[in-house]
């Protein structure tokens, strides 16, 4: 962040530095969350849009062929039905929602839809009794997605919130083979093992990143900083506690960070 708390317009020393040798790289992956990142946050979710800067930033850098190509990802919460209208990202991008749970690479026409038919059952189970729970407490709201369903408490009071994440964990949270995952005002109840830092580690993999950025705002974004390595870059986009080595404010610099990649892999 700048020493005037973060103010868009440049980036820090450090993180310059990172950038250029993460551009420096032969085959650098892009890959990046969505809400709070590349959109800014917003109360009604569906209202969610990519910074036009940002959109024009990824745009140019999938247009990038041979040696300066560049592998992009959006790896999100949401599930893919909600994120690909609204982020609209370039065709070139592998796309990773809810969290892992559904994969689509750059060609494929359909996402892998990976449940079996034990957790279909209790991806049934657990939506019936988080239904329950957002029936109990007004303001709250269920989100079902491929494999797992997701609390949503912004809209709700603070008491009715807490009340609401308490009995969705101690509740539906605890059956067997459930993973609670918590975000900002969200506790996602997953019937996969699946999380963002698995899921960047297979980008890299099958990508053949040499270097991955990664940018994220929220805490489980934190897991896919944690599997960065030397020479890559993890850039924490807003305030609160991370293992990236670097922050910016807000989506308004993630812009900007895109727009240096870009001119840092043209120049
Ligand atoms: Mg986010």
């Amino acid at each position: 962040m700048t020493a005037d708390g973060g103010a868009a317009g440049r980036l820090d020393d450090g993180l310059e530095e990172a950038l250029a040798a993460l551009a420096a790289s032969p085959r650098p992956l892009v890959a990046l969350d969505f809400d709070g990142v590349l959109a800014p946050l917003v109360d009604d979710r569906d209202a969610a849009r990519p910074l036009e800067r940002s959109s024009a930033a990824l745009a140019a850098l999938a247009g990038l062929e041979g040696e300066r190509a560049v592998a992009l990802a959006l790896v999100s919460g949401r599930p893919l039905a909600s994120l690909v209208p609204l982020a609209a990202p370039p065709a070139a991008a592998a796309l990773v929602g809810s969290h892992g749970a559904e994969v689509r690479m750059p060609g494929d026409e359909e996402p892998s839809a990976p449940l079996d038919a034990w957790q279909e059952a209790l991806l049934g189970d657990v939506v019936a009794r988080a239904r329950a729970v957002v029936a109990d407490h007004p303001g709250t709201d269920l989100e079902v997605k491929p494999a797992g369903a997701v609390l949503h408490t912004r809209t709700a009071d603070v008491a009715t919130a807490s009340a609401a994440q308490r009995a969705l964990v101690d509740g539906p949270g605890r059956l067997p083979g459930v993973r609670v995952l918590r975000g900002k005002d969200v506790v996602e109840l997953a019937v996969l093992d699946v999380d963002k830092g698995r899921s960047l580690e297979a980008l890299r993999e099958d990508l053949g990143a040499t270097a991955v950025l990664y940018a994220g705002d929220d805490v489980t974004d934190e897991h896919a900083f944690a599997v960065l390595r030397d020479g890559d870059v993890g850039v924490k986009v807003g305030d609160g506690g991370t293992a990236a080595r670097h922050r910016v404010a807000g989506p308004e610099d993630v812009a900007l960070l895109l727009e240096r990649v870009l001119a840092l892999r043209t120049g």
